[in-house]
């Protein structure tokens, strides 16, 4: 059994660049998001079942899931966030750990931005949060994607609280600083996460 450690932050706080970093490290990186949209694109495996729950038309022209369309829907009606994850989360739980069962890494990183939204903490080992004060979250976002501000904060509100995500890290690596600092934070953790992963082995 592969020693897992979810990733997790919320948007912009620094997720991508941490886990480059751990992969640097020779670290196998599972991401979420990248597996959802394999899982939807042309010939997707999860094309049938959300057509089958949505209708045909939830495809655009080249056969992909028609991602603005669905997500106006799911924003708009709980019940269809609830079967649209119901139809793709198992399925990213099997990539993920099917892409981490491997001996050729001490221990895997699974990128999961929304680990605590949607309540996958029973899949790893142990949680890491990306963090830093919400005005940095917005400024790197806006920096990057060009987005309002006030669009921003409605993302930040959709997402777990600062408070609630910190409370459920059992590690913590502060990107309030500049990219150089992030460097000697990760090196520290993939020396705890090494003993960690080689101690769990004995337990076996
Ligand atoms: P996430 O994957 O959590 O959404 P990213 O790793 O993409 O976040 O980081 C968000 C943006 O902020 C990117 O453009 C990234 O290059 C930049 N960034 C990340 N860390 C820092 C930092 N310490 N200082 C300045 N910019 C940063």
């Amino acid at each position: 059994m592969t020693y897992r450690i979810a990733l997790t932050g919320g948007i912009g706080s620094g997720k991508s660049t941490v886990a480059e970093a751990f992969a640097g490290l020779g670290i196998i990186v599972s991401d979420a998001d990248a597996i959802s949209h394999q899982l939807t694109r042309p010939g997707g495996e999860a094309l049938p079942a959300i057509a089958a729950a949505f209708g045909a038309e939830m495809l655009d022209a080249t056969g992909a899931l028609d991602r603005a369309r669905m997500r106006e829907q799911v924003f708009r009606d709980p019940a269809a966030r609830r079967r649209l994850e119901s139809i793709l989360h198992p399925l990213i739980r099997t990539r993920m750990l099917a892409e981490t069962e491997t001996i050729s890494s001490p221990y895997a990183l699974l990128m999961i931005p929304l680990l605590l939204e949607t309540g996958q903490q029973a899949l790893v080992d142990r949680v890491l949060v990306v963090d830093l004060p919400e005005a940095l979250q917005i400024a790197r976002v806006q920096a990057r994607n060009g987005l309002e501000p006030g669009q921003i904060k409605r993302i930040i509100a959709s997402q777990v609280s600062r408070t609630e995500r910190l409370a459920a890290a059992d590690d913590v690596i502060d990107n309030s600083g500049d990219q150089h600092r992030l460097r000697p934070q990760v090196e520290r953790l993939h020396q705890a996460y090494l003993r960690l992963a080689s101690a769990s082995l004995r337990c076996f």
